[in-house]
């Protein structure tokens, strides 16, 4: 198998696994992939930056207000805190009153929301056209 960490053969081998294999690699992508970092280059909690606690999986959008729920752009590393009193309220009515709250932060998130659905809205395409073709 090819080493490539694109999104491309990301979605691709995901596909090949097991559900459950398949939900622990997605998070750790995101974990790794995420921008901003704890100061030795850690996983942190997109909202609040801590990075020593054990992180989890948000959805920005709550799957109760519509949001995917294994889309890139919609899954940030969260601290079980931050998850937690977030809960289903939108985004910016919960996040922007807290006294953690940073524009740094939030424009890394708004990165991170833009570049994730421009690359998911470039290669599920190719995606879907590979595996109808059945090739490798
Ligand atoms: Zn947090």
């Amino acid at each position: 198998m090819r080493e490539d960490h694109g999104p491309n053969l990301l979605l691709y081998s995901l596909s090949e696994l097991r559900p459950s294999e398949a939900r622990r690699k997605f998070r750790q992508s995101i974990f790794e992939d995420y921008l901003l970092r704890g100061p030795h280059g850690q996983a942190a909690c997109a909202y609040c930056g801590k990075w020593h606690e054990r992180l989890t999986l948000d959805h920005i959008v709550a799957k109760s207000k519509g949001g995917p729920h294994y889309a890139r752009w919609n899954s940030v590393p969260a601290c079980f805190s931050c998850n937690s009193s977030k809960s289903n309220l939108g985004l910016f009515e919960w996040w922007r009153p807290q006294r953690f709250w940073s524009q740094e932060r939030e424009e890394a998130l708004m990165t991170w929301v833009y570049v994730q659905s421009f690359v998911s809205a470039h290669t599920i395409e190719g995606q879907t056209k590979g595996a109808m073709d059945g090739k490798e």
